[in-house]
């Protein structure tokens, strides 16, 4: 049986540092939600317009469309041998979906929950940049490139800073993680299924917790 390992946690608890060293390392396929929501940037249908308007509020993409999305990414051939969740799902609908999605593919799941206090969160997603040629991960407070705002390897490239990680963005998004994503926490831990790890360490030791239980 393959696996579906999904990672959960508030936005900024480090599921995306955790997702990008389990694909590398597992040679799983990472799929993030926020990452597929966030490629169509720079479309101009009205679909990408409410997306990026919906992202902009801190709200969540409507349920179909992100289900559609996630069942269609799954179905390709290179996720044949298990994937890696990151963002997915947030909704009880979403978890519903999962379900079936995982018994018609013959995979089991693993929902991992990177637990962290919340008032570190705030500075963790406005401190974030990313690398936009490989992706790599910075934040200016915790963890900062070698020189300001330049990625350590691709040294002409000027680190990103996501639209939606300003400070008024990122309180919505956490009233929205507490509204509709945490409920989902108990629908797993009482099914037995949850296994936690606490995110406020270096992310190597959190990985190494990560893939002993996934593995
Ligand atoms: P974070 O976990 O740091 O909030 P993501 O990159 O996972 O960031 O998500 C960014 C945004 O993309 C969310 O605020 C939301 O608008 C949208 N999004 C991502 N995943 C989902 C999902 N499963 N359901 C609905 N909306 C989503």
């Amino acid at each position: 049986m393959s696996k579906i390992i999904v990672l959960m946690g508030a936005p900024g608890a480090g599921k995306g540092t955790q997702a990008r060293l389990l694909q590398e390392r597992l040679k799983l396929p990472q799929i993030s939600t926020g990452d597929i929501f966030r490629a169509l940037k720079d479309s101009q249908t009205p679909l990408a317009m409410e997306v990026r308007e919906i992202m902009a509020q801190g709200r969540l993409v409507p349920d179909e469309l992100t289900i559609r999305l996630v069942k269609e990414r799954t179905s390709q051939d290179d996720c044949r041998n298990g994937y890696i969740l990151d963002g997915f799902p947030r909704t009880p609908a979403q978890a519903e979906s999962l379900e079936s999605l995982a018994t018609e593919q013959g995979n089991e799941i693993f929902p991992v929950l990177i637990d962290i206090p919340t008032e570190i969160l705030e500075k963790r997603m406005t401190g974030r940049r990313n690398c936009p040629v490989c992706g790599e991960i910075y934040n200016v407070y915790f963890k900062p490139p070698k020189h300001d705002n330049v990625c350590d390897v691709h040294t002409d490239t000027q680190l990103a800073h996501r639209a939606d990680d300003n400070p008024e963005t990122v309180k919505a998004r956490l009233i929205t993680y507490e509204e509709q994503t945490r409920p989902l926490m108990n629908y797993y831990r009482s099914r037995g299924l949850l296994r936690t790890v606490d995110g406020n360490r270096d992310p190597e030791v959190i990985y190494k917790e990560i893939e002993a239980i996934v593995t």
